[in-house]
């Protein structure tokens, strides 16, 4: 299938043939390649501020719904508390996770490796079905940028004031008007990045914000935590401030990846061409077909909303961030000139070519890939909560070490080995757990079996567990059974190791009274052969 919407590259000549002057003006600031750079034919094509002329619609709406809704949930999270704790704190130096009710520690990797797999495949099905909708809508270079630029015009006024203004000479004036503008996108970026580090700063009995504040105020603040304030803040007023539409046309990996996953049946914005052509002035009210043009009055709003600098009338370009800034655009000018809303709309390839209703179009989105993707974000979402759901709440590691320091001859004659156990508890009460071993005749934990787990914390507890050496000839009797072991002693054997214990298969067990949960972890016990 043959797709030029992808890289619908401008020939040379063919935007001045074809499409007005506002198609001239974008093209030659944006091919990537830099073939149709007015200055040239180097191999970098020379950037130009686009200065973004504002818009008012349904779509650009919708953007900043989704600006204010994400920005909310962003800024106000960090003030929240949970059950005593940060509603959402990630705690790297525990390892743990809060994200409200749950805990996470690091043996809950599958989950973030789950969410991440969800993510991605959410992010294929939504681009299958309606083209870059994330970018245009919710990506943070997206919401960033539009908060920018609505400083940007508060301060230096609209499309035209600011063009004059980068024009005129450096004056009180425009250097006040500066300052004013990038204090302000500081002041953003800053606030966004110490946002984002409170997410990792917390205690208990206070909110992440708070906490950072307050570490703040009292200079106990890390160096960590003053680089991620830094560094973060910094790219952001670089990315938002400055680079813009270089980032989703240069940097972004999603951009060039994207056709993979578009369809005739994607929804794409598209300018209507056997509507709009040909293109050219006339007079407000006039009925096009009276002067022989389309509905493309060339007025060039369309290319002067676009954040990214394209003309959409050139087709869909890898450039487009399908925002809808020029639907908005066009529909007014459509409004003013009379003509029938939607000459630049969001439709679909095949909608386009076949005149589909909306009722088709909304058909023909249930078709095999999206189906099939849908199913296994289903799926995945099931197994991700079935398997959250069905967490234990309390974990356990054993470790071991080596045999020649994990015999130890006690003054009785007895022999001890020392296991290390990592306890984890996630859940949000403290849990007295019972620890029992079993294996060999006689085998027992020296000390206190009952261990208490604060709530959501790891713990390393290091127990002995002691044999009755005795009992090891009444174990030999059982050695044609205890397969692992013989296999592992032949092992070490072949090794060349020195072989003055024997090992024993035990079992540790963990009994949590509150849970219900019984765990256990199979070990070795070794017992010197004499
Ligand atoms: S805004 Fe509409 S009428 Fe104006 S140039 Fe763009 S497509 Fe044509
Ligand atoms: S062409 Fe239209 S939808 Fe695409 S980025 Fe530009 S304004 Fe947004």
């Amino acid at each position: 299938m043959k797709y030029p919407i992808y890289f619908a590259q401008v020939e040379e000549g063919d935007s001045t043939a074809q499409h007005g002057a506002a198609g001239r003006k974008a093209t030659a600031n944006h091919s990537p390649t830099g073939s149709n750079n007015p200055e040239g034919q180097g191999l970098f094509a020379a950037h130009k501020t686009i200065h973004v002329r504002e818009v008012k619609g349904k779509f650009n709406n919708f953007r900043w719904l989704f600006v204010w809704l994400t920005q909310l949930l962003y800024f106000v999270t960090p003030w929240l508390m949970w059950n005593g704790r940060p509603a959402v704190w990630l705690d790297l130096q525990k390892r743990f996770f809060y994200i409200f009710g749950w805990t996470f520690s690091p043996t809950d990797v599958i989950y973030m490796t789950l969410v991440l797999i969800i993510c991605a495949l959410a992010l294929f099905l939504f681009t299958t079905v309606a083209g870059r909708l994330w970018c245009g809508y919710t990506c943070p270079q997206t919401v960033y940028t539009e908060i920018f630029m609505w400083i940007e015009r508060k301060v230096e006024g609209n499309r035209a004031a600011r063009i004059r203004l980068e024009k005129a000479p450096m004056g009180v004036s425009k250097l006040v008007k500066k300052i004013i503008k990038h204090a302000l996108w500081i002041a953003v970026s800053l606030a966004a990045s110490f946002t984002l580090v409170a997410y990792f700063t917390g205690a208990e009995g206070t909110s992440n914000g708070v906490q950072l504040l307050r570490e703040i105020a009292n200079h106990e603040t890390s160096f960590a935590q003053v680089f991620w304030i830094g560094l973060y803040g910094f790219i952001m007023y670089l990315f938002a401030g400055f680079m813009r539409e270089q980032v989703c046309l240069y940097m972004c990996p999603y951009a060039r990846f994207q056709s993979v996953m578009f369809d005739p049946d994607t929804l794409i914005v598209t300018y209507d061409e056997a509507r709009g052509e040909s293109r050219g002035p006339r007079k407000k009210g006039v009925d096009p077909k009276t002067v022989g043009k389309g509905d493309c009055i060339d007025c060039g709003v369309c290319v002067d909303v676009c954040p990214t600098g394209i003309d959409i009338r050139n087709g869909l370009q890898y450039e487009c961030i399908g925002c809808g800034a020029c639907i908005d655009a066009c529909n007014e000018i459509m409004d003013k000139m009379g003509y029938e809303r939607g000459l630049i709309r969001y439709d679909t390839e095949n909608g386009v070519k076949n005149k589909y209703t909306k009722q088709q179009l909304i058909k023909r989105t249930l078709r095999p890939r999206v189906l099939v993707y849908s199913l296994i974000l289903l799926a995945l979402f099931v197994a991700l909560f079935v398997g959250i759901g069905q967490r234990t709440k309390i974990r356990m590691v054993v470790e071991r070490g080596d045999k020649r320091t994990l015999a130890v001859h006690t003054e009785d004659g007895l022999i001890d080995n020392v296991y290390k156990l990592q306890l984890s508890n996630t859940d949000e009460k403290l849990h007295t757990v019972i620890l029992s071993v079993d294996g060999i005749e006689g085998i027992k934990i020296v000390g206190k079996p009952e261990v208490e787990l604060d709530p959501a914390s790891t713990d390393t507890k290091i127990i002995r567990v002691r044999v009755d050496p005795a009992v090891a000839k009444a174990a030999e009797k059982n050695e044609h059974d205890n397969h692992d072991a013989q296999k592992k002693d032949k092992e070490r054997e072949k090794d060349g190791e020195q072989d003055d214990y024997k090992s024993y298969p035990i079992v540790i067990h963990l009994k949590s009274p509150e849970t219900n949960e019984n765990l256990e972890y199979k070990s070795i016990y070794y017992l010197p052969k004499d």
